[in-house]
């Protein structure tokens, strides 16, 4: 079975005239490969939450990323050389590798998710708890707004939100499969059946 580690908590503030956030980094472990979803954009909480892991960025395999937005992508420079994978594409360099349905060499599923963007995808992952939905910013929120009931997550505003009847339906099908979700920026919670 896979594990699941939530390594940086996404937060998302205003400080000032500032706007703070980074999103939820997640180091995924499953047939021998280490993974990194969405390494974000803090780098000293990303490098220090890898040192408590007894891990450097070299013990990386691959990263994944669940879509184009920078406060998701930014630490890819963390990791030179590694390969950078969205929803369907292997980066490796300047090839482009193309595949379906799940992370090559691993039973991490990708399903497409868009709304909050075209490219959105959510990985599904099997672990001894249940299935862990690591979605992103198909739900995200400031800091200290947070709610889960299942009327709060199918109308959540998204004000970033590219195709909003996308997002919902995007939404209806990460709540059927998932036990727990990982947001962009959030706690991890778990889905009321
Ligand atoms: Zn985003």
């Amino acid at each position: 079975m896979a594990k699941v580690k939530v390594l940086v908590e996404g937060y998302a503030r205003k400080s000032g005239n500032i706007y703070e956030a980074t999103c939820s980094t997640v180091l995924i472990e499953d047939a021998g490969k280490r993974i990194i979803v969405d390494p974000g954009c803090n780098e000293a909480l990303l490098l220090s939450a890898l040192k408590k892991e007894g891990l450097s960025p070299n013990d990386i395999d691959l990263i994944f990323l669940s879509h184009y937005h920078v406060d998701h992508i930014l630490n890819i420079r963390l990791f030179p050389g590694k390969d950078v994978l969205d929803g369907n594409t292997i980066y490796r360099g300047d090839k482009e590798l193309f595949f379906e349905g799940k992370i090559p060499g691993t039973n991490i599923e990708i399903i497409e998710t868009p709304g909050h963007t075209h490219e959105h995808a959510t990985l599904l992952v099997k672990t001894e708890k249940g299935v862990i939905a690591v979605a992103e910013d198909l739900w995200w929120w400031e800091d200290g707004k947070q709610k889960t009931d299942k009327k709060t997550l199918l109308s959540l505003k998204d004000l970033y939100a590219k195709d909003k009847k996308a997002l919902l339906k995007s939404r209806k099908l990460i709540l059927k499969k998932a036990d727990f979700i990982i947001p962009g920026h959030g706690k991890m919670f778990k889905v009321e059946k």
